[in-house]
């Protein structure tokens, strides 16, 4: 067997550990929470693998966690007959951080510990929290079908080191021994650690077994009987009326390993065709791989309640990959694939059911708990905009939820809805007229603007990157054409009085020396030089042709080296 071996954690998580310690301490219990909800993962991992490899289970098909503590020893001892790890996953998933996000993570610490702690939050805390009521830790874990002298003992103290060895250990899974850092002594309590499990943990699906405690001699004294602490049941195959708030929010922190509560979420049985459960939340913040449209997905797939896969990016279109959730079907095989589920039909019809979801939610929102819904635009908007370009059937609907800057507020606040925008229109006006641009202050200040502010139509500031793709796929709404200020020969229309446009003709024949001069100085940079209207207070701007493409949308090309 290999002898002992000092390996020191990755930088990044010796600065997670610092922070977490320094920063959660008021927030001290969650360890319990993040440990079980590793060990209910790692069950759920090995029934799944046991779907293809009954082998695996050795005859132990039942899941269970149990969670101990010693008086003397002060320990505390969290362990599962889950899946459990190798030497290498140990070392890379408690000596590193495999997480997708976390050089934006680290890139965003300040030093500021008030706002590390809202950070810290964001990104997940996870095993390392352990360190939070713990001086030392002690995991000793075998993987499921390796023998027993091949199972692995790592232990650490936090600060910068830790050891693994090769040790024998009777059982599958893993376990964990908290020795506890001074001052913690209440945790070593049958009925602290109980209000713990079932204030952050009753959800779990398996059940957290503890040894039944007596009063003796006025004192608590263990016995050696064992009682479940926890509802153990699926809770989104629960009555919605059996489930309280706080469920749903600790449900939430479990399947989405986020630290904060969920802005909403959806909770729903379908019946037809296809028959499902859907529990979907929407987050409170975006995390920080938000924009990597690789990264994980967050809805898990369950089928009778049997853990198929996490992250089954097949059940959300990837505009709507913020999502977080579980799926569990009624009528898919059991022993599905990734590869399956690419193909299936009856994905396909979960997918658009769970879309549609979705988007009823966000419209529930932005009708009834607009704050809320601001919050969410916010954090989610961008990616809800490409959602234009990408969800066909549901562009009217998506449509309804973008929100933009507009310069009746001329601010950067994105809260004008198009339906605030056909309200506030002109009698006469037939279009919706947006600019696009770089920066806001560059729409903001476009002389394109001129006209419409001296007339007092409202014009649409779009200045993320994303909207040249959502205005291309976004044509009219509600029948009302969008038009871009900075495109062709603006046609006003009926907005346009005759002596105007008399007046333009006018122009255009006495300046006729004047344009032809600049056109014949410019060359080939420009199509066209015409005498216009649309300023008031610039002599002169810059359009684009109008099937062309925008000035915009070519600088954003040119960036991307196209
Ligand atoms: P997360 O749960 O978000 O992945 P954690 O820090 O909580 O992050 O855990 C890191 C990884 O360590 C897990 O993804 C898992 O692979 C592994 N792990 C932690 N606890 C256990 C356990 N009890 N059994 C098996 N693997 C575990
Ligand atoms: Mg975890």
């Amino acid at each position: 067997a290999q002898a002992r071996e000092t390996m020191g954690f990755q930088a990044e998580v010796k600065q997670l550990l610092h922070l977490m310690i320094h920063s959660l301490y008021s927030n001290r219990e969650i360890f319990l929470r993040e440990l079980i909800s590793n060990a209910s993962d790692a069950c759920d991992k090995l029934r799944f693998e046991s779907l293809h490899n009954p082998s695996l289970l050795d005859g132990e098909g039942d899941f269970r966690i149990r969670i101990g503590f010693d008086n003397n020893a002060k320990t505390l001892t969290i362990s599962d007959n889950g899946v459990g790890m190798s030497r290498e996953e140990v070392i890379t998933n408690l000596g590193t951080i495999a997480k997708s996000g976390t050089r934006e993570f680290f890139a965003h610490l300040t030093g500021d510990q008030q706002k590390d702690t809202n950070l810290i939050g964001q990104f997940g805390v996870g095993f390392y929290s352990s360190f939070i009521v713990a001086e030392r830790v002690v995991v000793t874990t075998r993987r499921a079908g390796v023998a027993a002298d091949q199972a692995v003992r790592w232990e650490s103290d936090g600060s910068g080191e830790f050891t693994v060895e090769m040790i024998e250990k009777a059982g599958r899974g893993t376990e964990i021994t908290l020795h506890l850092r001074e001052g913690q002594d209440d945790l070593l309590s049958g009925w602290k650690l109980r209000s713990i499990i079932r204030k952050y943990s009753d959800h779990i699906v398996q059940p957290i077994v503890m040894k039944k405690e007596e009063f003796k001699d006025g004192q608590e004294a263990v016995t050696d009987e064992d009682e479940t602490v926890n509802k153990a049941s699926a809770l989104w195959a629960r009555a919605k009326s059996d489930i309280t708030e706080d469920e749903y929010k600790e449900f939430y922190k479990h399947v989405a390993h986020d630290f904060e509560e969920p802005l909403t979420w959806t909770h729903a049985r379908v019946e037809g065709k296809q028959e499902y459960t859907q529990l979907l939340y929407i987050p409170a913040r975006a995390p920080f791989d938000m924009w990597d449209r690789n990264a994980r997905h967050g809805v898990k797939l369950y089928v009778r309640r049997v853990f198929i896969m996490d992250d089954a990016e097949q059940l959300m279109p990837i505009y709507l990959r913020f999502v977080r959730g579980v799926v569990d079907s009624a009528d898919l095989p059991l022993n599905v694939s990734r590869e399956i589920l690419q193909e299936s039909k009856d994905i396909e019809a979960i997918r658009n059911g769970c879309s549609r979801r979705v988007l009823s939610m966000l419209e529930d929102l932005a009708e009834n708990e607009k704050e809320k819904y601001a919050r969410f635009w916010g954090e989610f908007g961008r990616a809800l905009k490409e959602g234009v370009g990408e969800d066909f059937a549901n562009r009217d609907k998506i449509a309804k939820l973008l929100r933009f800057a507009s310069t009746q507020a001329d601010t950067t606040d994105e809260t004008v809805a198009l339906a605030d925008y056909l309200g506030r229109m002109k009698p006469e006006q037939d279009k919706i007229y947006y600019i696009t641009a770089e920066t806001f202050n560059a729409a903001k200040n476009s002389p394109h603007l001129e006209i419409f502010r001296k007339k007092g139509i409202e014009v649409l500031l779009l200045t993320d990157r994303v909207d040249e793709w959502v205005v291309s796929h976004l044509t009219e709404f509600e029948g009302k054409q969008l038009v871009s200020v900075a495109k062709g020969d603006l046609d006003l229309g009926k907005l346009e009085d005759e002596a105007e446009k008399q007046e333009q003709e006018k122009d255009a024949g006495e300046f006729k020396e004047l344009t032809d001069k600049i056109a014949k100085a410019l060359g080939d940079k420009v199509r066209e030089v015409r005498v216009t209207h649309r300023l008031t207070d610039s002599p002169a701007c810059l359009v684009a042709d109008e099937h062309g493409m925008s000035g915009n949308l070519a600088r954003i090309l040119k960036a991307a080296g196209q």
